[in-house]
């Protein structure tokens, strides 16, 4: 099955905003085991829409549309659409409820041009949206399936993944499946490398990795008339993937974040963790805290953001602070074998460096971090050099304190 897709909107054309919803339907559709050709941006131009509109359903089963359902004159998707397909739009009754309780839920005032929202193509399959005012659309023609998508992303994906994925798995009478492999400590294109060879033989199930921010996820999906089957085709691709990676893998279910399995990892044995603090603030116990039942391993932690807290609460040397500065390795050691001594825990994690945008200097960079993790009391120390904002450069920070520690905790554990 072929699929493509038109992304509706002027702000796109003139490179206002970033397409993020091509990113996203061409990774999700792939995923579905879907054929996809062709991307076109348009804009908020009704004979033009009908143009690649028409041109799209003439060679694809499936073209899905981005954008343009809002209540606005210059939102035209769906009349367009409509158009195309020969359909006359009528007022479609849930959708004329749905748009009331959602105003008056909000204390909002509904205007005269919001019932367009409610007005819908004969024959149309309405996919209510939860969370805004615009329906999606389904309409089944002899020539493609054509699918109306809000525009906005957080209205889009909920959809899509609710809605859309299902109704697209069920056009072909067949399952898809998936199931994803998250591995931590190993780059994207590591990643990539080490599998080009089943990336490049891939056909049912398919695989794709994604980076994330100090992680890299596997998705595999595989297709096929029943889920037992989808599983089964799925389960020698997990055998090798957990082969090629050992211990880098740290799941094999999406729902499964690194903090968990790194909270789970020291619950199974009955330790305690605390963390310390400077230029993460509070992020990595912030991640921590993300588990249920992370109480059970977690108490306190420590923000020492000044070289003064650091002595304060963690007994860093004054000395250490002077010769070597706050950010480095022999700063990250004392932060953690202090942080573990003052919380009486089994392990504990510090992290200093240096965010930005200021601070920097030849010898100590944005971005220089040192991570330190004491397990038993034996200590780690690790040097990283993460690129970015102010912002990434923490969330980094708190991928590779987590990464760290999980591999820490393993070799005290004899899990390795
Ligand atoms: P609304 O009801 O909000 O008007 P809409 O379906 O009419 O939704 P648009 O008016 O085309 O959608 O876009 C609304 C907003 O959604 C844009 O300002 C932008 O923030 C976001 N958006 C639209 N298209 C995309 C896209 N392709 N990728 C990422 N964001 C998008
Ligand atoms: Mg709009």
């Amino acid at each position: 099955m072929v699929a493509e897709f038109i992304f509706v909107g002027t702000e796109l054309l003139l490179g206002n905003i970033v397409n993020t919803n091509g990113a996203y339907l061409a990774r999700e559709c792939a995923a579905l085991g879907l054929s996809c050709y062709y991307q076109t941006v348009v804009g908020d131009n009704a004979g033009r829409l009908e143009a690649v509109l028409t041109q799209a359903m003439g060679r694809s089963d499936v073209v899905i549309l981005s954008g343009g359902l809002g209540p606005t004159e210059d939102d035209l998707t769906k009349e367009t659409a409509a158009k195309v397909c020969g359909r006359a739009m009528y007022l479609h009754e849930p959708s004329r409820e749905m748009l009331k309780r959602f105003f008056a839920l909000r204390g909002l005032e509904l205007t005269e041009n919001n019932w367009k929202q409610a007005m819908m193509p004969e024959g149309a399959i309405v996919l209510e949206n939860e969370n805004g005012t615009a329906p999606g659309v389904i309409l089944e023609t002899e020539k493609a399936k054509i699918i109306l998508l809000p525009g906005p992303p957080n209205e889009l994906c909920p959809l899509f993944e609710e809605k859309v994925a299902p109704y697209l798995a069920g056009l072909t009478e067949q399952v898809i499946y998936s199931r994803t492999v998250k591995l931590c400590g190993v780059g994207e294109s590591k990643a990539e490398t080490l599998i080009k060879d089943l990336i490049d033989a891939q056909t049912n199930p398919t695989l794709a990795t994604y980076a994330k921010t100090g992680e890299v996820h596997i998705r595999l999906t595989a297709s096929a008339p029943d889920q037992k089957s989808a599983e089964k085709l799925l389960e020698p691709l997990l055998g090798e993937l957990e082969r090629r990676f050992g211990k880098a893998v740290y799941a094999v279910r999406e729902e499964i974040t690194l903090e968990q399995a790194v909270v789970e990892l020291l619950d199974r044995q009955g330790w305690t963790l605390t963390c310390a603090e400077s230029c993460t603030g509070g992020l990595l116990s912030g991640r921590l805290v993300n588990v249920p039942g992370v109480s059970q391993v977690y108490r306190e932690g420590f923000v020492t953001y000044s070289n003064k807290a650091k002595r304060k609460l963690l007994g860093v040397k004054k000395g250490t602070l002077k010769k070597y500065g706050a950010v480095s390795a022999e700063t990250a050691e004392e932060m953690a074998n202090g942080a573990a001594r003052a919380a009486k825990a089994d392990a504990a994690i510090a992290v200093t460096g240096v965010a930005g945008p200021g601070g920097g200097t030849e010898e100590k960079p944005v971005g220089l971090v040192y991570i330190g993790c004491c397990v038993n009391g034996k200590t780690t120390v690790k040097k990283y050099r993460f690129s970015g904002n102010r912002s990434k450069i923490r969330e980094s920070a708190v991928s590779a304190a987590l990464t760290l520690l999980r591999s820490c905790v393993m070799r005290q554990a004899g899990e390795v």
